[in-house]
């Protein structure tokens, strides 16, 4: 009889490898299918990891191996498919494998435990003869027996609860008696029932993205939908999905922010009349289990989903699509480090199926993927309703009066647009009151005393927050270096800019979006429907505000600051300021009405901002392109980030000198080594940050496996090191 075969597991620890565990003789496991999960021992713990493989020839002897205690699933909790992306998520990205399969899966699964479909009660009558001789005395038991049997098909609780209170001990009687009985059932995905919406007719060039990508359903290929905003990208997703879910497949749609997929879901329920399951941080671990299982099950015909939807088991996944795909939050900046979009990619790629990138102002990775002919560009030129993208003006600051960060031109033009009734968006990207702290008289600013950041000032609470960490300090009475008490809060914060606009519009209703304003489960919803709504005529945001929402009634939007975007030591620093810029100014004039954009600046002469101004996005982006050609930077080189972080700084040196010389003797050929450099953002919640930045010609030249070098460095264990391959901050 042949020796049973040896299982290579991830399991979810941060090391970049798989383990091998044999299978004990008794009792008999059956045929063990790849992607099932195992429990098995580990250490002094017990692990829940996924079977990746088996073989017969173990890098230990068979005695030397320890046995897996349960097999947990017969069917597997991971398609081949999807397996074959998390191992190659895992290797591009030099992830720790189990890491990356467990954050493919629901918590629920992380564990010992299984996922049963949600199910619901309903009660149903056993007989349809009138109960008023039996129930004489009971007439509470009578009204529900009556309006239990006035619906042959039973009525679940939540159905009992709309029609009727204190139900449930009446219904608890009826049971007794005979009279209704209680069948526990699966739970059906919830429809919009009846509000079924009338398709719109594709324009000219809707159509034509959408007969250009429908041709080729059956294969891979990436599209870049280059649609300006508000030009209907997401009618021509619909009109694919629609195609493929005809064809029984599914849709996943990845929406960069959270804010965006309750209004993308209702959307498309109105419209296509489909089950839509949604996956994002803000689900708790039940919900998340039935977004999985209907997604894995086939139960839901579209999954929209934030980055890590990407992971999701599908039973039949047809078409993917990236919307706003130029957004960073696709990144993931901590934990697991992986683009979902590129990821997204790779997996179309596997599947043989379609991938759309949706952006207005396209990332310049997916532009210069254009030019290789990688990707495939499809232009949405107009927007889909009369209006027409606005123009935007600029507001020089230079030597102008600016009282609170609102010039008198940019207060005019608010008081005209309220005079008309109509909405009016801010955007500013920074929250809390003001920014800095600064004593008159010797210059001390309050800085955090865990990083290198000042302390943001809030004045409601009267207190100072950091950004950075959670530390929050008293407000100084007097400076706490020279005592005076001439202390200045300077600067401006979405919180300042709302209370000088109160005290400029009065009786003017504004809403304030940021993270201190929405913090909450469906504050951020219930505050964009009222402003949908028109219950607040100024809106005041940050970067939340401008991704994908569509405000009808904005005919003005008003950008405050983002001359620091202009100065910003990063390479991509002006690419994404200039995407912002872009989809902040797509905000307005939405609708029927004219929009109106106006920029306050101290650099209207900035070359790059006056490219973007006067020759579009498209023309600013091949700017943009030629001046990274010329720097030897992506997308015309790969790179990738060491990063350490340690109490000393002098440790991160250390490491990250050794770490580089070592990478050398490697044979790091091609691969030019920058650094050590301290991050940014030098000192964070008390640990010193540094990185190596590695810069290669080619993606091959850097993608031997650096973590598994760096993992046996002596001081890798004293210091916390990350390594991010395309980073979008290099900071
Ligand atoms: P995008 O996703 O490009 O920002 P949307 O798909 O949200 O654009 O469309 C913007 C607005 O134009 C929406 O209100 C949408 O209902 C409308 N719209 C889109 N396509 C059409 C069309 N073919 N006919 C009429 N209205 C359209
Ligand atoms: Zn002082
Ligand atoms: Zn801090």
């Amino acid at each position: 009889m042949s020796s049973p075969p040896i299982l290579k597991l991830a399991l979810p620890v941060p090391l970049y490898r798989y383990f091998e565990y044999r299978l004990p003789a008794q009792p008999t496991f059956g045929d063990i299918r790849i992607g099932v999960r195992a429990r098995v021992p580990f250490g002094n713990q017990t692990l829940v990891g996924i079977v990746v493989g088996k073989h017969r020839s173990p890098s230990l002897p068979p005695g030397k191996l320890k046995a897996v205690l349960e097999i947990l699933d017969d069917e597997p909790v991971f398609d081949p498919v999807l397996q074959k992306v998390l191992f190659w998520t895992a290797s591009y990205y030099q992830q720790p494998p189990g890491e990356v399969f467990s954050a493919a899966l629901p918590g629920v699964l992380r564990k010992n435990r299984r996922i049963t479909a949600a199910t619901c009660t309903i009660y149903r009558a056993c007989t349809d003869q009138a109960g008023g001789q039996v129930l004489h005395n009971a007439p509470k038991q009578h009204q529900v027996l009556e309006l239990i049997q006035s619906h042959p098909g039973g009525l679940s609780s939540g159905e009992m609860n709309a029609r009727m209170t204190h139900w449930r001990p009446a219904v608890r009687a009826l049971i007794g008696k005979g009279l209704v009985e209680e069948i526990i059932r699966e739970q059906t995905m919830a429809r919009t029932p009846n509000t079924r919406a009338q398709p719109l007719i594709l324009n000219q060039e809707q159509q034509h993205a959408y007969e250009q990508i429908c041709r080729n359903m059956q294969e891979f290929g990436t599209y870049l939908l280059a649609g300006v905003t508000g030009s209907g990208k997401t009618e021509v997703y619909l009109a694919l999905a629609k195609d493929v879910i005809h064809h029984g497949r599914q849709v996943l749609i990845l929406v960069p922010e959270i804010g965006l997929t309750p209004q993308l879901v209702r959307r498309i329920e109105t419209r296509l009349n489909v089950p839509v399951a949604r996956m994002h941080s803000d689900l708790n671990a039940g919900e998340r289990a039935q977004a999985w299982l209907q997604a894995s099950t086939g139960k839901a015909d579209i999954v929209v989903g934030t980055r890590s939807a990407v992971f999701l088991s599908f039973k039949n996944l047809g078409l993917i699509v990236v919307d706003e795909e130029h957004d960073l939050s696709f990144k993931q900046q901590d934990g697991l480090l992986y683009n979902a979009r590129d990821v997204a990619i790779y997996r179309a790629k596997q599947l043989s199926v379609p991938v759309v990138l949706g952006s207005a102002t396209p990332s310049l990775e997916s532009q210069h993927n254009v030019h290789r002919s990688h990707y495939q560009r499809i232009v949405l030129s107009k927007r889909a309703k009369r209006a027409k993208i606005p123009q935007v003006k600029l507001i020089d600051l230079r030597s102008k009066p600016v009282t609170d960060g609102l010039s008198s031109e940019l207060i005019q033009a608010i008081d005209a647009e309220l005079m008309n009734r109509h909405q009016v968006l801010l955007f500013l990207n920074r929250r809390g009151y003001a920014p800095f702290l600064l004593c008159h008289e010797c210059a001390w600013t309050a800085e955090c005393s865990r990083c290198n950041a000042h302390m943001v000032f809030y004045k409601k609470q009267n207190i100072l927050k950091c950004h950075h960490c959670l530390n929050q300090e008293q407000v100084p009475a007097a400076c706490p270096q020279c005592n005076s008490e001439n202390i200045l809060f300077l600067g401006e914060g979405t919180q300042r800019i709302e209370d000088r606009l109160k005290e400029i519009f009065p009786n003017t209703a504004m809403a304030r979006i940021d993270r201190d304003s929405t913090r909450g489960k469906n504050t951020l919803q219930d505050r964009l429907d009222d402003i949908r709504k028109g219950k607040y005529q100024i809106i005041i945001g940050t970067q939340m505000l401008t991704k994908g929402h569509d405000f009808p009634n904005v005919t003005l939007v008003g950008i405050l600051n983002v001359d620091h975007g202009l100065l910003s030591s990063d390479f991509r620093a002006t690419e994404h300021l200039a995407q912002l810029i872009v989809q902040v100014s797509g905000r307005a004039g939405r609708s029927l009405h004219k929009g109106k954009v106006l920029l306050q600046t101290h650099q209207p002469e900035h070359p790059l901002l006056n490219c973007l101004l006067t020759r579009g996005y498209r023309e600013f982006s091949e700017e943009v392109l030629k001046q990274r050609e010329s720097c030897g930077l992506p997308p015309y080189t790969f790179m990738l980030l060491i990063r350490a972080r340690a109490h000393q700084q002098d440790l991160t040196y250390r490491f990250l000198q050794d770490v580089k010389s070592s990478m050398l003797c490697a044979g790091a050929s091609g691969l030019n080594l920058f650094g050590p450099i301290p991050a940014n953002l030098e000192r964070k919640a008390g640990m010193y940050q540094s990185l190596v930045v590695a810069i290669a010609s080619s993606r091959n030249a850097r993608q031997k496996h650096w973590a598994e070098l760096i993992q046996q460095h002596p001081l890798a264990k004293r210091v916390r090191w990350t390594i991010e391959v395309d980073p979008l901050e290099t900071g």
